[in-house]
């Protein structure tokens, strides 16, 4: 059923696919509540140092543009093709996009969602019924002091990603025997090891856990960090075969950023300098820390156990499906992303992103009325991401909100020259 403006959306996440979403629903004119447990784009800004492997004009819209012009007559686009950092994304574009007229007092920052139902139903009311639409959403946030407050809406669309919550680096994906215990000193993401937190790396011993761009991105900085000084040392780790990548190169790949970086990072796993050791077909049981050091058992045929001064685990990322427990969403249970598009996904079957082709409105239904995963929370654990799908997702979703087919407002929009 069409819901018409002004009714009030709900956009949980003010990452870059939030914004876009917001945009988008402010220029068909719906009320919006853009709500942020951090600040905006706070996972672009964990990864500010990292380029990107896509040009800029994969990482706007031609409606983002438009915005940040009409409020800054002097704003001046990067340039098409440029690469930047994830920190030249967000004060280039992101911010400059959230600072907009059409966003900026839209927007709750410190304010964490905690859970969404709807009032008077609840999980197995009228299953799969439309008629579920008639009870407003009810939203559980909690401000930055702890306080707790309830908000309304007629329409929510999670877009809070993934980035919050990574897996757990243990055999077969579950904690490794001690793991949850330093959960908090393990690196899950990108330290700055060639920044900040270069003295807890530099002529130490680092793990490096993971077979996909972020190792890959680490192992780099780490390999940079051992020509600079005289004893740091790295073993990284993948349960990839031996004698494989252990990063999957594309042929013939399109983004040469990404073809170098994994080219860079394969050849520092089958290099002969002993500083860098590489162990692949393993992974974890256990992690302990004893005297300042992790000592951590790794499986194979013999098993050893390592000892080492930092752990970094690139094992990926899942979506917190916590948040809309209360409501009717069909997830898949490989990905746990929503199933229609899980299903589409998985049809396409392709090992490269940019080869992935628009899922369309019906891959964004689920049985819960209004209620919608956009950006990289939709695709669950499939790492397959990339802005542009996010773009394609929001123009879908608003002709299936408006019942307006064909509706394309980044068609009729100037793009960059
Ligand atoms: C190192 C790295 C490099 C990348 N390079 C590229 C690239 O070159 N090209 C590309 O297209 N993509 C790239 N990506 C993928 C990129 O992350 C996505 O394209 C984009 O950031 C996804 O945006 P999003 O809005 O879906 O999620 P996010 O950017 O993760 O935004 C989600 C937002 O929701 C907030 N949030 C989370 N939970 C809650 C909650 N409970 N309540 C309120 N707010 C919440 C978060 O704080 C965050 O601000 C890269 C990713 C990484 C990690």
């Amino acid at each position: 059923m069409a819901v018409d403006t002004p009714a009030r959306i709900a956009i949980l996440g003010a990452g870059p696919i939030g914004l876009e979403t917001a945009l988008y629903a402010r220029f068909l004119g719906y009320e919006v509540d853009i709500i942020e447990q951090g600040r905006i784009g706070a996972s672009v800004h964990d990864w500010s140092d990292v380029r990107m492997f896509s040009p800029f004009h994969m990482n706007c819209s031609s409606l983002g543009l438009a915005a940040i012009e009409a409020q800054d007559p002097e704003y001046q686009a990067p340039a098409k093709d440029a690469l930047l950092t994830g920190g030249e994304w967000l004060t280039r574009y992101l911010l400059p996009l959230a600072q907009t007229d059409l966003l900026n007092d839209h927007i709750q920052q410190q304010t964490t969602v905690v859970h969404v139902g709807r009032s008077q139903l609840r999980k197995r009311d009228l299953p799969a019924d439309d008629s579920r639409h008639s009870a407003d959403f009810r939203i559980l946030l909690q401000d930055a002091d702890g306080t707790e407050r309830i908000g309304t809406s007629d329409v929510v669309i999670d877009t809070t990603g993934v980035y919050s919550q990574a897996n757990w680096l243990g055999v077969g994906g579950i904690p490794a025997v001690g793991e949850r215990q330093l959960r908090d000193q393990i690196h899950y993401r990108l330290p700055a090891i060639l920044g900040d937190q270069r003295d807890r790396f530099a002529e130490r011993t680092t793990l490096l856990i993971g077979s996909g761009y972020t190792a890959a991105t680490n192992a780099v900085a780490l390999n940079n960090l051992i020509s600079e000084t005289t004893d740091t040392q790295v073993i990284w780790l993948t349960r990839k075969p031996a004698g494989t990548g252990p990063i999957r190169s594309i042929p013939d790949d399109r983004l040469p950023e990404r073809a170098a970086l994994t080219a860079q990072a394969n050849a520092l796993a089958h290099g002969s300098d002993e500083r860098f050791r590489y162990l692949g077909e393993t992974g974890v049981l256990s992690i302990e820390q004893r005297e300042g050091r992790y000592h951590v058992e790794i499986a194979g045929d013999p098993g050893e156990t390592l000892v080492v001064d930092e752990v970094i685990a690139n094992v990926g990322f899942r979506p917190d499906l916590s948040l809309f427990q209360e409501l009717q969403v069909h997830q898949c249970y490989a990905s746990e992303g929503p199933m229609k598009l899980a299903a589409t996904l998985l049809a396409q079957d392709s090992a490269d992103c940019l080869d992935q082709a628009a899922t369309g409105p019906d891959s964004l239904l689920n049985p819960e009325p209004n209620f919608y995963l956009l950006g990289s929370k939709s695709y669950g654990r499939n790492s397959n991401f990339l802005f542009a799908h996010g773009l394609q997702q929001v123009r879908d979703l608003f002709t299936v909100i408006g019942d307006r087919e064909g509706l394309d407002l980044y068609a009729g929009m100037k793009h960059l020259g």
